[in-house]
C-alpha cells in the first residue's frame, strides 16, 4: 500500500540526515494520503530508528483515530503533533520535524526570526516564531506548535528543535532547509552588527507574487 509515497518518504529523510538536518535518530516525518475511498491516511516514520537503515517497511499507516492499518513498528513519539496539525491545517499533507543545528540554537535563546529574506517569506508566508515550550510528545506539545504555525509553513520549537510543513512533501522539504538556512543567516547578520528589516509591505508584496506568478505560474 502506497509503495511510491512510502519511497518518497524515506529518500527525503535520507536527504535531511545526508543534509544534517537530521542527527541520529531524532526527528521525524510524515505525509498525509487519501485511500480508494477518499478517506485520509498518514504515513509516519518509525520512532528511534536510524534513518539509513529504515526501509519502506518500516514506516507505519495510520488511520484518523490513530490506529495502526499497516507497520510492523511503533510509530514516531511526536505523532500527536503530527496528527493536530493535520487536523488544523487542512491543505497541508506533509510534516517535517528536524533538530536542525541552527535552528535549534534560536529556539534555544527563544529568539524568534523576523522577516529578512524573500525565500523565508515566500516559503513560510512570514516570521518564524518560537514555540511555546512544552515536554516532546505531549498534547500540550501538539497545540503549542499549531498556535505557532498560524499563517505559516514553519515554526521553531523552544528548546526542541523546528517543523516545517507543506502540501507536497517536497514542499515540506523546502520549509525544512529554508528554516534552517534563514537561521544561518539571521545569526550570521547579527554577529555583523546590522539586521535589516523587510518591510511589511514589501513581504506581502513578495507572498502575493510567490501565490500567483513566480516560477513557471501565469507564462
Ligand atoms: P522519534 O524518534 O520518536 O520520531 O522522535 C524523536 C524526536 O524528535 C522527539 O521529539
Ligand atoms: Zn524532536
Amino acid at each position: 500500500m502506497f509503495e511510491s509515497e512510502k519511497e518518497q518518504l524515506v529518500e527525503v529523510s535520507l536527504k535531511l540526515y545526508n543534509e544534517k538536518l537530521i542527527v541520529g535518530t531524532w526527528g521525524n516525518l510524515s505525509l498525509r494520503v487519501k485511500d480508494t475511498d477518499g478517506k485520509s491516511l498518514y504515513i509516519v516514520t518509525p520512532s528511534g530508528m536510524e534513518y539509513e537503515k529504515t526501509t519502506i517497511n518500516d514506516l507505519i499507516v495510520l488511520d484518523e483515530e490513530g490506529s495502526i492499518v499497516e507497520g510492523i513498528r511503533k510509530p514516531t513519539s511526536e505523532l500527536k503533533m503530527h496528527m493536530r496539525i493535520y487536523e488544523e491545517r487542512e491543505e497541508i499533507n506533509a510534516i517535517i520535524h528536524t533538530h536542525s543545528t541552527f535552528a535549534t540554537a534560536f529556539a534555544v535563546a527563544g529568539v524568534s526570526i523576523p522577516m529578512i529574506v524573500e525565500d523565508m517569506v515566500q516559503h513560510l508566508g512570514g516570521d518564524l516564531r518560537v514555540a511555546k515550550y512544552a515536554l516532546p510528545g505531549t498534547d500540550k506539545l501538539a497545540d503549542y506548535i499549531v498556535e505557532a504555525l498560524s499563517d505559516r509553513n514553519g515554526t521553531l520549537m523552544k528548546n526542541h528543535g523546528a517543523v516545517g510543513i507543506g502540501k507536497t512533501l517536497e514542499d515540506a522539504y523546502k520549509a525544512a532547509m529554508i528554516i534552517e538556512k534563514t537561521s544561518k543567516i539571521y545569526l550570521y547578520a547579527k554577529v555583523l552588527g546590522h539586521v535589516h528589516l523587510l518591510s511589511v509591505e514589501d513581504a506581502q508584496k513578495m507572498i502575493e507574487y510567490y501565490n500567483t506568478n513566480y516560477g513557471q505560474n501565469n507564462m
